[in-house]
């Protein structure tokens, strides 16, 4: 059994109503929630847009693979209606993205993974809830816990701090 957790955003729709579903799909599907942060409301990262984003982080017990769970994350985004994946690193707005921020301690990279999550340490929207719930969990690469990795996201871009 694995702590997986993952990142979850929306900004389309009903946001909360996006993420209470998306967190009964991953329970149906993946395993147990074991935690679920607060929902954060977060500016558009990485293209414009007039929709903001809510933003969450659950823990998910499971024993399925982590292609398993990407398979599982994507079949759920594409049920609660994200329509396409984002191209060339190009994002869009959406009903609802998954992300599989860390499985474990394990490093992997395929065509398809990449873990940890490469955008965890730049990315408020993504420290915030998952400090919330995994503040003293160490990153198996930078080798410091996430509520580190948040103290110095906010001091980078807060220099009075
Ligand atoms: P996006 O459309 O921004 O959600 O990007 C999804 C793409 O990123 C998918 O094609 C995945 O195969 C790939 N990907 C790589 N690493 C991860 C990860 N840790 N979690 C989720 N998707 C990932």
């Amino acid at each position: 059994m694995t702590t997986v957790y993952l990142g979850l955003g929306t900004n389309l729709g009903d946001r909360e109503l996006n993420l209470r579903r998306a967190t009964d799909e991953i329970e149906r599907r993946i395993g147990k929630v074991t935690s679920l942060s607060s929902f954060y409301e977060t500016a558009p990262w990485g293209f414009r847009s007039e929709h903001a984003f809510l933003n969450a982080a659950l823990a998910v017990q499971t024993d399925l693979t982590p292609g398993e769970v990407l398979v599982r994350t994507q079949a759920i985004e594409r049920e609660l209606g994200r329509r396409s994946k984002s191209v060339g690193g190009v994002y869009s707005d959406r009903p609802i993205d998954i992300d599989i921020l860390l499985y474990g301690d394990r490093l992997l990279t395929t065509d398809t993974l990449t873990l940890p999550h490469p955008g965890i340490a730049e990315r408020l929207f993504v420290l915030r809830p998952l400090a919330e719930i995994a503040g003293e969990v160490t990153h198996p690469v930078l080798g410091v816990t996430i509520g580190e990795l948040l103290r110095r996201a906010e001091a980078a871009t807060d220099p009075l701090r």
